[in-house]
């Protein structure tokens, strides 16, 4: 196994690329944010609740969560084609999952709460800044939540466990091992997925480094709620 001795920008390797949020940044929608962390920029649009329409669809126990993620064509330097495709869809299901576990959905029978998330520019880790920026929109749409949830990629890249890798990192060698998770506030994982080869020991290290990064994302999101709230004044 190659070692990997230096990241871009003499980054630390528990260290997360710089991170920017903002939330209310679309006026036309319920809630929405934005989630930047190095060169990847989501934008999370909320919709609803609302009566979901047609009727047949509708649950009197719940509303129902429907997450939308796209790239647009421009977000990455080879023009990316347009409209869904198999790993979109995959990334709306699990961001939906990753997101639904927190949300008192119970509070609004019969309606649907619609969440569009838009990756402007991609340098990896898009599913992990959706789910991010995603989570503070619901906030400011103002549903019903017991916790914030934040989402970080951990990895193995050569011979070192890392945090937060960028495209050049995923790409190390032929592709490191790659592992988005997403957790809640109160420190359940809601998201786990495995792209690699990766021991348990190393899985266990690169476990905890999420935990600590999305603790601190955590922080980021319930400032830029807090500084909304702060202006609107
Ligand atoms: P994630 O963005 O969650 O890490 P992937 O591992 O599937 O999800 O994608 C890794 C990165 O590959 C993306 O962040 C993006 O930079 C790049 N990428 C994904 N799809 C495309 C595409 N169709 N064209 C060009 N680059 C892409």
């Amino acid at each position: 196994m190659k070692t990997y001795e230096k990241r871009k920008g003499n980054r630390k390797f528990d260290e997360m690329r710089e991170i920017r949020a903002e939330v209310g940044v679309i006026k036309s929608a319920d809630g929405s944010a934005m989630f930047q962390i190095g060169d990847t920029i989501a934008i999370a649009a909320v919709r609803g609740p609302r009566e979901l329409h047609p009727r047949f669809l509708q649950n009197p126990q719940t509303a129902i969560l429907r997450c939308n993620y796209d790239m647009a064509s421009f977000s990455v330097p080879e023009r990316k084609r347009p409209g869904p495709s198999r790993r979109s869809v995959e990334i709306s299901l699990v961001t939906g999952k990753a997101l639904s576990q927190v949300l008192d959905l119970a509070q609004y029978p019969n309606t649907v709460v619609d969440v569009f998330i838009v990756i402007v520019q991609a340098n990896a880790g898009t599913r992990c800044a959706g789910i991010t920026a995603a989570s503070m929109a619901l906030a400011h749409a103002g549903i019903s939540m017991k916790n914030l949830v934040s989402s970080i990629s951990v990895g193995k890249v050569g011979d070192k466990i890392v945090v937060d890798l960028d495209k050049d990192e995923e790409d190390f060698e032929g592709g490191a091992t790659d592992i988005p998770v997403a957790m809640t506030s109160g420190g359940d994982i809601t998201l786990l997925q495995l792209d690699g080869e990766i021991t348990k020991p190393e899985l266990m290290k690169a476990i905890e480094l999420a935990k600590k990064s999305c603790e601190k994302i955590t922080e980021v999101q319930k400032k830029a709620l807090k500084d909304f709230y702060k202006e609107e004044k």
